[in-house]
């Protein structure tokens, strides 16, 4: 059994989750779900990054005590798992979570032979968490969040990045490190082949505001946050303990993936790698890289009402969980930004879920149901015109495993329409109910049955997707002492 661990970034927990977080959440969950369906041994892990001093800012400038803002907004985050229907098998909160701070202790301690202490002087983002150099800026200003970055000027500890570009190339143009879609690979080669600087990796503790994790034997410097973050993939392992879990799931020949927004990729393909080689672990296996979503055209700001507008939870309660995931999956590209708009979200799930999928669900049950009272035709042989829609139930469960090792959800979940799509068009072509007048019952038979069967295949298919709804089609499907349940609508019209 092949052993599979999947993991989201843990966001800031400076502001509630946006769609955006949503996003990778949801594809990780699908991620995870499929693996599990095809009898991997799974892990999903997400959780949060607690030990930010953005977190520290947020919090001052709200006027609460940084724990209680902490807790708050990283409870709307554990809270999507409900709301979107999400299985992680854990979720880790930096800050709280007692596997943390020894796992990032022995972390540092394994890396020692490449830390160093040296004076710096750089420019700041706090948005970002990172010093840039001043060819990164855009007019002085942070690429991320068009603000004018700190002057900064401490003495820091220092990762010796310089000396694992050899090695850091060798992994990602060799496949050892897949990094997904190919032009992020690229920008990541180009990256070390204009030379790697060294990082640092600390903080004086004064600048942090005490918040974050002690350098061990330095208590004045605070780990810094990205390493403290990052370490999270493998602390929520117990690397810092009895490493049961680590080693199942890090150091064993299993897979280890990782999901990322474009904005974090440096930090995941180059630093963390270099970090796991220096320290004496395995590598990922495989890197995937979503780009960002736009809210009606614009960037999702911080700002709390730019959020609001679009918090995945309030839009699964208002929509359904199905309806919000479908968009994700539906319509964000593997490649290029993505515009979420709730006209969009219901267009979608009217268009597809109700009418063409809930449609013909609810058709193809009560057309049993009338025809031949509940009870669905055995196999017969494919009616003439059923042949695209026998090869779409046929083909689908290779398309989707080949679509999602490419990380192209979209893909995917076209192998999954295509089934619908197809139906929709046999029934239009069939006309069951001319054969029913034309009492030709054989013929009746095996075009009921063909359609029986795409509907259990979309309730098979569509389970790692859209969980709830492969659930309520099952349901629909599956008859209890002989006969179909009556048919009730599996999915509701969301447009006026
Ligand atoms: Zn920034």
């Amino acid at each position: 059994m092949t052993a599979t661990y999947i993991t989201t970034t843990i966001p800031y927990v400076n502001a509630r989750p946006h769609i955006g977080h949503a996003l990778e959440l949801v594809q990780a969950d699908v991620l995870a779900r499929f693996r599990r369906g095809s009898g991997d041994a799974v892990r999903f892990q997400a959780g949060t990054d607690d030990n930010s001093l953005k977190n520290v800012l947020a919090a001052e400038a709200a006027g609460v005590p940084v724990r209680e803002f902490v807790d708050r907004n990283a409870e709307a985050f554990l809270a999507l798992a409900g709301a979107l229907s999400l299985t992680p098998d854990d979720f880790i909160r930096t800050s709280r979570d007692p596997r943390h701070r020894p796992g990032v202790e022995r972390f540092w301690r394994a890396c020692s032979a490449d830390l160093y202490r040296k004076r710096y002087e750089g420019l700041y983002c706090t948005g970002c968490e990172q010093f840039y150099t001043p060819a990164e800026l855009n007019g002085g200003r942070c690429p991320e969040h068009d603000t004018v970055p700190q002057q900064v000027s401490e003495e820091n500890w220092f990762f010796r990045l310089s000396r694992y570009a050899g090695p850091l190339r060798q992994a990602i143009t060799t496949g050892r490190l897949r990094i997904e879609p190919a032009g992020r690979r690229n920008e990541v080669l180009a990256f070390i082949d204009a030379g790697l600087a060294d990082f640092s990796v600390s903080r004086p503790a004064e600048r942090a505001g005490g918040w974050g994790i002690p350098v061990p034997g330095d208590p004045g410097q605070v780990i810094y946050v990205w390493f403290d973050a990052l370490c999270n993939y493998v602390t929520a392992l117990d690397y810092g303990g009895d490493g049961e879990a680590y080693q199942r799931w890090w150091a064993g020949g299993g897979n280890r993936v990782h999901l990322l927004g474009k904005g974090v990729l440096r930090f995941h393909a180059v630093c963390w790698p270099a970090m796991l080689l220096s320290s004496g672990q395995p590598l990922p296996t495989g890197i995937f890289v979503h780009d960002y979503l736009t809210a009606g055209g614009r960037k999702i700001s911080k700002s709390a009402a730019a959020v609001a507008a679009v918090e995945p939870a309030a839009l699964a309660a208002e929509y359904g969980a199905d309806a919000v995931r479908w968009w994700l999956l539906r319509e964000v590209p593997r490649v290029g930004d993505a515009d979420f708009t709730v006209e969009r979200l219901i267009a979608r799930a009217d268009d597809e879920l109700a009418n063409g999928l809930g449609n013909l669900v609810n058709r193809v049950v009560a057309m049993i149901g009338r025809y031949r009272g509940g009870r669905v035709p055995g196999p017969a042989p494919v009616p003439p015109g059923g042949e695209d829609l026998d090869a779409a139930i046929r083909q689908a469960g290779d398309l989707i495993g080949a679509a999602l090792e490419e990380f192209d959800f979209r893909q995917a979940t076209a192998a999954v329409w295509a089934i619908a799509d197809e139906a929709n068009r046999f029934v239009s072509q069939a006309r069951p109910w001319d054969l029913a007048k034309a009492v030709a019952p054989e013929r009746l038979d095996a075009v009921l049955s063909l359609l029986a069967r795409a509907c259990s295949a979309l309730g098979k298919e569509l389970a790692p997707f859209l969980p709830d709804a492969a659930a309520r089609i099952t349901g629909q499907c599956t008859p209890s002492g002989g006969r179909l349940p009556a048919p009730s609508p599996v999915f509701r019209r969301l447009g006026r």
